[in-house]
């Protein structure tokens, strides 16, 4: 199995090549342009990040990632400051290449960080989870949501989102009946809220699978019996 990259690089004349080069080392390339696209993933593997976005900063980009995850994120800046090396660097991002560099030095950290990354879930996952996610745990009297042993940060509203979800997961909210009870009863605002509200809970979780929409209907939490049996042997 190849390593799957996201490059997310707004210039061209940049990503065109890079792209192009790192497929010739044998690594499959998703590219974006935009921090947002970015961030709507799959992350892949390995996370490539330039810091110069035209619509977010990526330092922004990069705490954003790991607010969900734990992939690698190798930072390229034209900066090549130290400034925001060590911000990048704080901010859990794995490694920095300031512009210019080679291909091959990227693909040289690129596979430096990916071997550190399975070696550490390999040490971390029991045998049967392979890339399962945890189970989701919404507690409502500390109001602290866990998707496995990760804690997720949540606004008052995605928290109460979410909390209406998984009174009952696997049952259909209308969406009115969300904005009546997340929002305000007599609620008139734009009902693009509520989605707006979905994508990042879905973008926080980490999986999109987490909230499913059903069109025209409203939406659900994801039952995932498998979660259950996690603990236990699986017969593969
Ligand atoms: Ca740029």
């Amino acid at each position: 199995m190849g390593v799957h990259v996201l490059l997310i690089e707004d210039d061209e004349t940049i990503a065109e090549p890079l792209a192009e080069g790192l497929r010739q080392y044998g690594l499959t390339v998703h590219r974006v342009a935009t921090g947002g696209e970015g961030l709507r993933g799959p992350y892949g593997d390995v996370v490539i990040l330039d810091l110069g976005l035209p619509d977010m900063d990526g330092i922004d980009v990069c705490r954003a990632i790991r607010e969900t995850s734990d992939v690698p994120v190798v930072i390229l800046s034209a900066r090549g400051e130290e400034a925001d090396r060590v911000l990048g660097l704080e901010l859990g991002a794995d490694d920095y290449l300031a512009k210019p560099f080679s291909v091959r030095e990227l693909v040289a950290r690129i596979r430096a960080v990916h071997r550190r990354s399975s070696r550490q879930q390999s040490y971390d996952s029991e045998p049967s989870s392979e890339s399962a996610p945890g189970p989701l745990v919404v507690d409502r009297r500390t109001r602290q949501v866990w998707v496995g042993e990760a804690p997720v940060t949540l606004t008052p509203k995605e928290f109460d989102l979410l909390a209406l979800l998984s009174e009952d997961a696997g049952a259909v909210y209308s969406r009115q009946q969300i904005l009546d009870r997340v929002w305000d009863e007599h609620y008139e605002g734009p009902t693009k809220t509520l989605d707006v509200h979905v994508a990042t809970l879905r973008r926080k979780l980490g999986d999109p699978a987490w909230i499913q929409t059903l069109r025209g209907v409203g939406f659900r939490l994801a039952v995932r019996p498998r979660q259950d049996t996690a603990a236990s042997d699986t017969a593969s």
